[in-house]
């Protein structure tokens, strides 16, 4: 997306309307906006549409001496489920011999690797390379799951938009539709509590560091919970039956 100014207050209400066409939005998006540095004229920050509460920081660069940009699209969105250790999008085979999957924490790479059309679509998402007339954009583009303690995970991807002249796309909605498909996709995992206070009466805590599991009598670390609690009694019905 190409500009003919340097001037934030003419490009900002541009982005704005673009973006909140692609999302389908009736109200204008609110948003921030950031100082940039260098090449970079500004950052503008949005909130984007839940579930999953989502952003999206879009960088805004010079070009040329008059003219502006959008270069490196930063989205991110707060999963609820949780993961145990970093997960991301990997070019290289990896285990599963396939051409391109997820790398890292391997109860969730196998689930993610595993769903093909998932895999596809996040690689198409992460976009390193724009060509558009003879200006090249290139950046280090990642696609990463990562733990959150407390709070389930953060999925975050650095990408460009989808390429065309002045018709470049953000392409929100994929992203949207892809964090959402990579919460349902992603595997249930159980933590047990190793807060100090099971073992201290004098600790004590406002907010309780766990739950104790009906199904199974186990403390499950509060931020597992509920997704334990789905699955616990969905297995439970499943072995008795
Ligand atoms: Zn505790
Ligand atoms: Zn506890
Ligand atoms: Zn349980």
């Amino acid at each position: 997306m190409f500009f003919n100014s340097q001037k934030a207050e003419k490009i900002a209400p541009k982005i704005e309307a673009k973006l909140r066409k692609e999302l389908g939005a009736t109200a204008p998006l609110s948003h921030r906006m950031v100082g940039g540095e260098g090449g970079a004229l500004f950052y503008m920050e949005f909130a984007l549409p839940s579930p999953p509460p989502s952003r999206l920081l879009a960088c805004v660069l010079k070009n040329g001496l008059l003219g502006a940009m959008v270069g490196e699209l930063f989205y991110s969105a707060q999963l609820s489920k949780t993961i145990r250790s970093r997960a991301w999008l990997a070019r290289e085979a990896q285990a599963s011999g396939a051409a391109i999957g997820f790398a890292g924490d391997a109860e969730a790479c196998e689930k993610l690797t595993a769903d093909r059309r998932l895999v596809g679509r996040a690689a198409a998402f992460t976009r390193d390379r724009e060509i558009i007339s003879t200006t090249v954009i290139e950046i280090k583009s990642g696609f990463e799951i990562a733990p959150q303690p407390g709070a389930g995970s953060l999925l975050a991807v650095r990408t460009l938009m989808k390429g065309g002249w002045f018709s470049g796309s953000f392409d929100a909605r994929e992203f949207l539709d892809i964090a959402a498909a990579i919460e349902t996709t992603l595997p249930v995992v159980t933590i047990e509590c190793k807060c100090p206070c099971h073992g201290d009466e004098y600790i004590s805590h406002f907010v309780a560091c766990c739950h104790r599991c009906p199904h199974c009598n186990r403390d499950i670390a509060y931020w597992t919970y509920e997704n334990h609690l789905k699955h616990c009694a969905a297995e439970r019905r499943g072995a008795t039956m």
